[in-house]
């Protein structure tokens, strides 16, 4: 479907052509802020919603932070060529740019919403028997077939979409995956892993691919690690990340935290040692109430939440690496972004609003993307948006706990798992996230008065 301008398009290869020549000139530091030069020129042209401000900001944080200057030199000085130029060109230009006029292009003409990424679980098998998780009770028949991958991949990168994310279970577990990234050369992936299938051969072939960015699922040093994921597992994430180092492919860190590691998990000398094995960022996420048994007890109490935010913006400022904060980081980009910036497609084909959020009124089996997408459910999710105007307070499930009972009542939304179920069906689990989004409201207002002075990217809210 040809739905971005031809401007867009001739915009785009200007300033890939330029990129490209910038990254891989002689002295690509001293370059860099001619590459900014030509992104704004580029993005002043374009309809795209990236305002001039925002590349400003980069920009003047690039300039004015010898941290975040060490860690985009460090990118561009010791990636490999291949991963360098895929990672500027699929990521940047493609997914972070090219993708939102194409977009906002179809929004026009058809009213839907396309997300900006999808994550799919191709495969809920997985290697490992970890604490708390049922990988391995899947059997390869419960797949997303390869067939069905390579349209669903296909129809959303006609869409504009050219991030993706692949869950699981483990995602090396098929082979066939390898073969998509390479299928798909103009998109970016990354794929969240145990590690514990990386051999020289992956790690050549994923070199050669430089489409890429596989993060690694740590929950501290090897004790944390190991009593969860099983002995030895820590020793393999290193060896897969000596792998990766060595070739100068792009990778990071993904960490589920917890009552139990949250300060071993953003501690200095564990976020030295991931520099030092050659990560350049960290993913965190919360431990949530979901699955088939849902727990609540490793859940971080009020305080530990929000010092996860504050840990990460300050290690974000002084070190040269990069963290998200899947939840405390909701005020930039307007609060949830479930169902609007991103969708997950379950091994089922289920199409659920987020990783956490199991509840579906479609599965894209047989379905174009593009009218899954439109569906009342995903429309009521944008239309409640900021659920909260306390944006560090962004979640349907745990902060503002009626939405997503409301929601899958009005839209006829099915729950996809059984803590889901619970979530709207049982009174008992319910009064007990009642309960913990109660406790969590007055230090969250505290912190978004003092911390953020009641300002967040509500532009965003609505995607
Ligand atoms: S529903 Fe909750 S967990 Fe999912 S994206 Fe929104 S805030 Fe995050």
């Amino acid at each position: 479907m040809k739905v971005a301008g031809i401007l867009e398009r001739k915009a785009k290869d200007t300033l890939v052509k330029a990129g490209l020549e910038i990254l891989n000139g002689k002295d690509p530091e001293k370059s860099l802020d001619k590459l900014f030069a030509i992104i704004k020129k580029t993005v002043g042209k374009s309809k795209s919603k990236i305002s001039m401000s925002q590349i400003d900001k980069v920009q003047q944080l690039y300039n004015e932070n010898p941290a975040i200057h060490k860690l985009v030199v460090d990118i561009v000085s010791k990636t490999n060529k291949n991963c360098l130029d895929k990672f500027f060109v699929n990521f940047f230009a493609n997914a972070a740019w090219y993708g939102i006029p194409k977009r906002e292009a179809l929004f026009e003409k058809t009213g839907t919403k396309v997300p900006f990424t999808i994550l799919i679980s191709p495969s809920m098998r997985c290697n490992l028997r970890c604490t708390g998780c049922y990988a391995s009770s899947y059997s390869k028949k419960d797949d997303i077939p390869l067939e069905e991958l390579d349209r669903i991949i296909g129809e959303a990168r006609d869409l504009g979409v050219y991030y993706f994310v692949i869950l699981g279970g483990e995602p090396f577990i098929n082979d066939y995956m390898l073969d998509l990234y390479e299928k798909y050369n103009d998109c970016m992936f990354t794929p969240f892993s145990n590690s514990t299938l990386f051999t020289e051969e992956v790690a050549d072939r994923l070199q050669k691919l430089g489409n890429v960015i596989p993060m690694f699922s740590l929950e501290g040093f090897e004790k944390e690690t190991d009593e969860r994921r099983g002995k030895g597992v820590f020793q393999k994430v290193m060896h897969a990340m000596d792998l990766l180092k060595e070739r100068g492919i792009l990778f990071g860190v993904s960490s589920a935290t917890g009552r139990h590691n949250i300060d071993t998990v953003t501690s200095d000398k564990f976020i030295d040692m991931l520099i030092e094995k050659g990560a350049r960022m960290s993913w965190y996420f919360l431990f949530m109430p979901v699955g088939k048994e849902p727990d609540t007890s490793l859940m971080l109490t009020p305080e530990q939440r929000l010092h996860l935010g504050e840990r990460v913006r300050t290690l974000r400022t002084t070190k040269p690496y990069f963290t998200l904060d899947f939840f405390n980081d909701a005020p930039y980009v307007g609060g949830c972004i479930a169902g609007k910036y991103y969708c997950h497609i379950n091994s089922k084909e289920d199409l659920e609003p987020c990783i956490f959020a199991h509840f579906a009124v479609d599965n894209v089996k047989g379905k174009k993307l593009l009218d899954v997408f439109g569906s009342e459910f995903f429309k009521l999710l944008r239309d409640r948006q900021p659920y909260n105007r306390n944006l560090l307070m962004p979640c349907m499930m745990i902060d503002n706990t009626k939405q997503v009972r409301d929601i899958v009542k009005r839209t006829g939304a099915k729950p996809t798992d059984e803590g889901a179920r619970m979530m709207i069906e049982d009174p008992e689990f319910q009064k007990k996230l009642d309960d913990l989004s109660a406790e969590f409201r007055p230090y969250a207002e505290k912190a978004w008065k003092e911390e953020f002075g009641e300002k967040g990217n509500f532009e965003m809210s609505k995607g």
